[in-house]
């Protein structure tokens, strides 16, 4: 989609929002595929309110975008626009055993800078890549861990109120790989509670989990993670392996030989190409199981 209004357009630099003009999703996402449209990136929190408002007069539709890690973008020409949060300095504050993190921060990052400053608990989360929102929007997690046990106090802006609030991490249910925002609410920073460990005890835990993903996931090759969510006391990975369907292909989209539970784009995947190899796994799993998988993959369809 193409932002072509005058006084759109003329409005962003007041509220400090940066416009780029077909901006491609393929390079901006982990599995390499997406079609383009315009982006606008967001430098000033305060400029939301401002700003939804010259989108909702303008009646221009959009997705939010993080670290694009947890995405499978439609191709083409995209029938909205892509709103993303501008890294700040410092990502990362601490008082004591609480760490007050920006949500455009890169989690990995920030993971290491509490264990640098003794602060542990996050170890599993070493090897997640995206953004700390977006970490905060999926409850994302690994090896028996998740961020939402951490939360303190989200701030964040609620589209549907149209202003900044606080939440305390008591009022938000966190669940696995679901939490109870609504679905306009914008990440904007979050305070975490971190247990104090030695900073040698969290590398030795951050080593162990860097082995585990090194040992058992296709890192170097362009995925979005898991594709499904594991049913209720089953794992979606086993099940597609006992099917036999690792190395399933359809076009350039593939399920990893390494790690049955992630997709992989093994060259020009479209999206075509990965939602019919979801389409054919889904059926097998079904056929076989009885099992209805769901996709952890959050899908940004064109239409
Ligand atoms: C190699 C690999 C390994 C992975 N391993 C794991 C794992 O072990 N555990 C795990 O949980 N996940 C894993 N993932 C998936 C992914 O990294 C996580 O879901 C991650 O937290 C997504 O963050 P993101 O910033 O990239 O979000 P995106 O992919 O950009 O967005 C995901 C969703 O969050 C929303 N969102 C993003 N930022 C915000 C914000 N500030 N406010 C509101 N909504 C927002 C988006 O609109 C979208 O709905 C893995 C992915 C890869 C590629």
């Amino acid at each position: 989609m193409k932002l072509t209004d005058p006084q759109f357009l003329a409005a962003l630099p007041d509220l400090d929002v940066a416009h780029i003009p077909g901006a491609s999703l393929a390079a901006r996402t982990s599995l390499g595929i997406g079609g383009s449209t315009d982006l606008l990136v967001i430098r000033r929190h305060d400029s939301l309110p401002a700003l939804f408002t010259l989108l909702q007069q303008a009646g221009v539709a959009f997705r939010f975008l993080g670290g694009g890690s947890n995405l499978l973008v439609d191709d083409g020409d995209l029938p909205w626009i892509v709103l993303q949060l501008a890294r700040h300095d410092p990502e990362v504050t601490l008082e004591g055993n609480i760490a007050t993190m920006d949500a455009a921060a890169d989690l990995g990052r920030t993971v290491t800078f509490c264990a640098k400053h003794d602060l542990g608990g996050m170890e599993g989360l070493i090897g997640v890549p995206g953004t700390v929102g977006g970490a905060l929007r999926m409850n994302a997690g690994a090896y028996g861990m998740q961020i939402g046990s951490y939360v303190r106090e989200i701030q964040l802006y609620r589209a549907a109120e149209r202003r900044i609030i606080f939440l305390r991490g008591s009022d938000i249910n966190f669940e696995y790989r679901h939490t109870s925002f609504a679905l306009g609410d914008i990440m904007l920073a979050v305070k975490l509670e971190l247990p104090s460990k030695p900073y040698r005890e969290i590398l030795q835990g951050i080593r162990i989990c860097n082995e585990k993903r090194r040992s058992s996931q296709p890192l170097n090759q362009k995925s979005a993670g898991c594709i499904f969510k594991n049913p209720p006391g089953a794992s979606a990975g086993r099940m597609i392996d006992e099917l036999g369907l690792k190395g399933l292909q359809v076009g350039d989209a593939c399920v990893s030989s390494r790690h049955a539970n992630f997709f992989l784009n093994a060259g020009h995947a479209t999206a075509d190409d990965m939602l019919r190899l979801i389409a054919q796994v889904r059926d097998r799993v079904r056929a076989a199981f009885g099992v209805e998988l769901e996709t952890e993959v959050i899908l940004w369809p064109a239409h």
